[in-house]
């Protein structure tokens, strides 16, 4: 199932990478057991342990601190992809290794859904919570929210549940992999809905009302590549039959990809006609399975009230983000109670960057970017490309004291924690005996 490896060539040692490509993880092997008492073992008789769930984040959160013999990065690819749908409680248990794409089309079948998914549906459902990612609307949370138990493999090799309602649950979904491996989580369920789907045309910025365009559908994400002051193309994801409305812009008569001139045979059936929600949510199809990413993403969040003052400050960077970008989104998220979600507390805009995969031109861009939304207190997506040092980013989250409390009770020694998570907890860390 994993995205992240590819084989080495003419003999040479094998090198672990991501789905991009852009990070070669430090650990040479990536160790997949395939029973639990294998997993526990591993655990228990490693230093220091890294799951890579479907190897889709564009930086080091996943990986080891080098390549030791103590050290394990580790695959849960080889053990039971179990997805257990409660009809009667409206609840699903899914493992650690499976994606949203099996996820969504098991819970389907069974006339449910979930709220909402993000826009590519190969990503693993336990490493995109572990990253606070989410989709869009108004009135949606991140994908976390609907997280009601963890089931973890702790330092020991011994099974831990937190459940909702439980002290320390909140820190514990969104959790950067920092607290143990997690064998499964139990998600919430609704009954099924259908969701249609509908792209309209050219946006111009000036005099745009954010929070009426942004509330004309269930799940609206508008896309820019930034050569104008415009958004290129809107995306209305509605649902149950609801009526669209969106007066500011003209609907398109053919299907699109949000990259302006890329085929749209791989994304979700568009021009209003309705659907299950596993199958419009995602921009993309479950069917095509983009194999790696040619591409580098950054994303930040942050308080949607600065919506507009932050779509005019990136304007005013146009001429140096247009070059190395492929495409903006830019999506909104309701405030949840995650402590390390980047929505966490604050209804949230999100501007999400698709660059070019050059990182020498895109990394000076990314610093530009971060520079000029600093007045609007962004919270970097923790997948993505970011400048910032995570050791500076615990004062833009209110409980990054209880998140160093919570893993230093669930892990004391540390095992779980890599040089990117030790960086942002250890402002907060009390001082072991
Ligand atoms: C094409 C593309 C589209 C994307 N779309 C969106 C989007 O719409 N919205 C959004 O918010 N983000 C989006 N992302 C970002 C993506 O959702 C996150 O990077 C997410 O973390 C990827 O999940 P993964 O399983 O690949 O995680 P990985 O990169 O493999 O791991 C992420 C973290 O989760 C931990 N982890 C994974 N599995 C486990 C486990 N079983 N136990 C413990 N820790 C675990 C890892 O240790 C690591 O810390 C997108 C990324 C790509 C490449």
């Amino acid at each position: 199932m994993n995205d992240a490896v590819t084989a080495g060539r003419d003999g040479a040692a094998a090198a672990v990478t991501n789905w991009a490509g852009n990070i070669t993880f430090s650990a040479r092997e990536l160790h997949r057991p395939a029973s639990r008492d294998a997993l526990r073992s591993l655990v228990a008789g490693s230093r220091q342990v890294r799951v890579l769930g479907s190897g889709h984040s564009f930086n080091r959160i996943a990986d080891v601190d080098g390549d030791n013999a103590d050290t394990a990065l580790l695959s849960l690819a080889a053990l039971e992809p179990s997805i257990d749908v409660d009809t009667t409680a409206r609840t699903v248990r899914v493992a650690g290794g499976v994606r949203y794409a099996e996820l969504a089309r098991q819970v389907a079948s069974y006339g449910l859904a979930l709220p909402n998914m993000a826009s590519l549906p190969h990503i693993s459902v336990a490493g995109s919570v572990a990253t606070g990612t989410h989709g869009s609307g108004n009135g949606n949370q991140s994908l976390a929210e609907v997280v009601r138990s963890v089931e973890l493999v702790t330092a020991d090799g011994e099974t831990c549940v937190l459940s909702r309602g439980d002290d320390g649950f909140d820190g514990a979904v969104v959790s950067l992999g920092a607290l143990g491996v997690v064998l499964a989580l139990t998600l919430d369920l609704e009954p099924l809905y259908t969701v249609s789907q509908h792209v309209f045309g050219e946006l111009p910025l000036a005099e745009l009302d954010f929070e009426a365009v942004t509330s004309a559908a269930y799940s609206v994400s508008l896309f820019t590549n930034w050569r104008g002051p415009r958004f290129n193309q809107v995306w209305l994801k509605q649902r149950d039959d609801a009526a669209v409305g969106f007066p500011w812009a003209a609907p398109v008569n053919e299907p699109r990809h949000p990259v302006p001139g890329m085929p749209a045979v791989n994304c979700t059936e568009q021009l209003g006609v309705p659907g299950s929600w596993h199958e419009r949510l995602p921009h993309f199809r479950a069917e095509f399975t983009p194999s790696s990413g040619a591409e580098l993403q950054s994303e930040y969040l942050l308080p949607r009230e600065h919506a507009l003052a932050a779509l005019h400050a990136l304007d005013a960077l146009r001429d140096r983000v247009a070059p190395v970008l492929q495409v903006c989104e830019v999506r909104t998220v309701a405030a949840d109670i995650q402590w390390l979600s980047p929505a966490h507390g604050r209804d949230t805009v999100a501007f999400h960057f698709t660059w070019v995969p050059d990182a020498a031109a895109v990394l000076p861009v990314v610093a530009l970017v971060e520079e000029r939304l600093a007045p609007f207190a962004p919270r970097p997506h923790w997948g993505k490309v970011f400048g910032a040092d995570p050791a500076d980013l615990g004062d833009r989250y209110p409980h990054a004291a209880d998140f160093a409390a919570l893993a230093q009770r669930l892990d004391p020694r540390g095992k779980f924690r890599n040089a990117f998570v030790r960086s942002f907890v250890r402002p907060f860390l009390q001082p072991t005996r």
